[in-house]
């Protein structure tokens, strides 16, 4: 049983991919175009973990938007 994904944090989009390399896993998101995010962990379980821990103080995607 994996963990649900949360929502890309720069972008909102809310269907990362989980990707498959080598020995590991990593979820991605292809933020403003060329802009990939990737975290990894030896297991799918972990590299979603990775992904939906964030460090505390970055406000919410939506919240960056309404910012100038
Ligand atoms: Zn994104």
């Amino acid at each position: 049983m994996t963990d649900k994904l949360l929502p890309c944090p720069f972008c909102g989009n809310d269907t990362p991919t989980i990707v498959r390399r080598a020995g590991a896993f990593g979820v991605k998101c292809t933020c403003a175009g060329k802009r990939f995010l990737h975290t990894y962990g030896k297991t799918e379980e972990e590299a979603i973990a990775s992904w939906n821990m964030r460090p505390e103080g970055i406000p919410p995607v939506q919240q960056l938007a309404g910012q100038s």
